[in-house]
């Protein structure tokens, strides 16, 4: 168990093929003689938004980059290989279907993405109820919705995309349920119109493609009801209290940048992104990093800086229009950031006892007696069932204000026989 080890090396290291890594990719093997490797943990190339692979993508950027990707010689792509640990300078470890793998690079450039930001409202554990993107993403996995009632509630751009997504998909869309009162939303689409008015036209064509979606503002869910499965949602629409019989609940409270990977090479990280130069270089020598590992901005903003990450990581020279185009897509990072940031009032959707750690099963009132996470993970185990605090450990930074757990390696759950690798490893690097 755990003694057959394959190890691989690459000039270049890219960690993640969503926009971000396929935009480093190309700007990488570029350069002849460079060898670049990708690795990502999904079984096809695309990331979060164009999850899938070439075939599923509406988006003709992701099919023209993978198009000029696929003929580069110089470019190698591993599937279904999640990066958990790291040993010596630059050596990775992968766990595979086939088992645990190393990898040694010279240059790495890393494109993790983000995750959901999970919050807690009563009933949110119930099966049926996931978040905004995690819906999505069962869609495209292939999971029917077809004659399905869906309600999507939170707040942001990226509950329209879910509905678009599930609508597509024959889902019955109930309601878009966004936290932001009519007055914010204006303001965001008047600076929408006035400084990205290509977004603007997107929005509106996307508007209107869901015309025949109830689309309510100021609106927020106050519970999940169900016995075995969700049955209904709880909205609070104004000062009308709504209840929807639906099958889905799909709740977007906002996205958390991956930094995991940076922590585990020691880069600087701050308010959970890994923080980049000019030229997406991290605090550590021979790092990169872009897209949303480095700071929510959506998918302009990750093919910029993936971009600029892959020519910085081979020394190749970076133009003007390049800067300009990604400092104009961190524009709107910011403007989406500022307008859809995480409500104070989405703290009152936790109830005392509300499951806060679904893993441990550990309440709000529960967390509530203790000062810090530390205290918090020692007395009542939260942070310590699958996600690691992934999932809590961002709702209880929420809620109680503490600092989210740091990760000690290996980075994500593993194998044992992956565990005992690392041990040979680690026996081989001493002799
Ligand atoms: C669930 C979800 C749904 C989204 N849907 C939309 C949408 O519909 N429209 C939209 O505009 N934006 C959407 N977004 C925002 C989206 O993150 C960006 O628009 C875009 O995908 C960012 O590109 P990226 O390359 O930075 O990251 P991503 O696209 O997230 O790609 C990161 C990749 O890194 C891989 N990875 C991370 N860690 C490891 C590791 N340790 N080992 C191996 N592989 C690893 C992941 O598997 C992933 O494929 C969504 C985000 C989330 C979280």
């Amino acid at each position: 168990m755990g003694d057959t080890i394959v190890a691989f090396s690459t000039d270049v290291l890219i960690v993640g093929a969503g926009p971000a890594g396929l935009a480093a990719a190309l700007a990488a093997t570029a350069q002849a003689g460079v060898t670049v490797t990708i690795i990502d943990e999904n079984p096809a190339p695309g990331g979060q938004i164009w999850r899938g692979g070439s075939g599923q993508w509406r988006d003709s950027r992701a099919q023209a980059l993978w198009d000029t990707l696929s003929q580069r010689t110089n470019l190698r792509i591993v599937y279904g290989a999640r990066i958990v640990g790291r040993f010596g300078e630059q050596e990775f470890l992968l766990e595979t279907a086939d088992g645990a793998q190393t990898i040694r690079w010279e240059k790495c450039i890393l494109c993790t993405g983000a995750r959901e930001l999970l919050l807690p409202f009563p009933g949110w554990t119930l099966p049926g109820v996931t978040g905004a993107g995690g819906l999505q993403a069962l869609i495209k996995g292939g999971m029917p919705v077809k004659g399905k009632r869906v309600v999507i509630a939170g707040s942001g751009p990226l509950l329209l995309a879910v509905a678009d997504t599930a609508r597509r998909a024959g889902a019955m869309v109930v309601t878009i349920a966004e936290h932001r009162s009519t007055g914010e939303l204006m303001s965001f689409f008047l600076a929408l119109l006035r400084q990205h008015r290509g977004k603007f036209l997107q929005a509106i064509k996307l508007f209107w493609s869901l015309k025949q979606i109830a689309y309510r503002h100021d609106a927020r869910v106050i519970k999940a009801t169900g016995e075995q499965q969700l049955s209904s949602v709880s909205l609070q629409h104004g000062s009308k209290t709504l209840d929807l019989p639906c099958d889905f609940l799909a709740c977007g409270f906002g996205l958390l940048p991956n930094p995991e990977l940076g922590g585990l090479l020691a880069c600087h990280i701050d308010e959970g992104s890994i923080q980049v130069d000019a030229h997406q270089a991290s605090s550590q020598p021979a790092i990169w990093a872009a897209g949303e590992a480095c700071g929510i901005g959506g998918v302009d903003k990750a093919l910029a800086e993936g971009h600029i990450a892959g020519l910085a990581a081979t020394g190749q020279t970076i133009s003007d229009d390049a800067l300009a185009r990604r400092d104009q897509a961190r524009l709107f990072a910011q403007l989406l950031n500022s307008s859809f940031a995480a409500d104070e009032r989405w703290r009152h959707l936790c109830q005392p006892d509300t499951l806060v750690c679904r893993c441990e099963d550990v309440s709000a009132q529960q967390l509530a007696l203790h000062g810090d996470w530390r205290s918090a993970k020692l007395m009542t185990r939260a942070g310590m069932g699958a996600c690691q605090g992934r999932i809590c450990g961002a709702a209880c930074q929420f809620l109680f204000g503490w600092q989210a757990p740091g990760m000690r390696p290996p980075v994500f759950p593993v194998k044992v026989s992956t565990l005992a690798a690392l041990g040979t490893i680690g026996a081989d690097h001493k002799q």
